[in-house]
């Protein structure tokens, strides 16, 4: 069980098992959000959030949901607007310790041109 957090706890993640690679990407959105996603299915992630609540920014094809803690404004994870369990929920590996940053293999995905990895 590995668990991650929002800056002031109140969005919490918390997934089974890592994923072996996490992805930095080039694009508009996540270029400035820095994230490093983990791919997971929305079945694998446990998202609690507190009383704080979460608001999403959406933009583009409007398939995707960017999910920040409405207090600290750190952006968690990121989900499919219309989301079943199998849809990709990424969470952001920047919530997690440092241990499990380490455990993981960081690629960089060129999501504003090639839209293909750069490794
Ligand atoms: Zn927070």
């Amino acid at each position: 069980m590995y668990e991650g957090q929002c800056h002031c706890g109140n969005v919490k993640l918390r997934v089974q098992q890592l994923t072996a690679t996490g992805t930095q990407c080039t694009c508009s959105i996540c270029a400035r959000y820095a994230a490093i996603w983990g791919y997971f299915t929305e079945a694998d992630v446990v998202v609690s959030i507190g009383e704080f609540g979460i608001s999403c920014y959406c933009h583009g094809d409007k398939l995707i949901n960017f999910n920040r803690c409405q207090q600290c404004g750190c952006v968690t994870h990121y989900t499919h607007t219309t989301p079943t369990p199998k849809t990709r929920l990424a969470v952001n590996y920047r919530m997690f310790p440092s241990e499990v940053l380490e455990q993981i293999t960081v690629r960089t995905f060129d999501g504003a041109k090639t839209w293909q990895y750069l490794d």
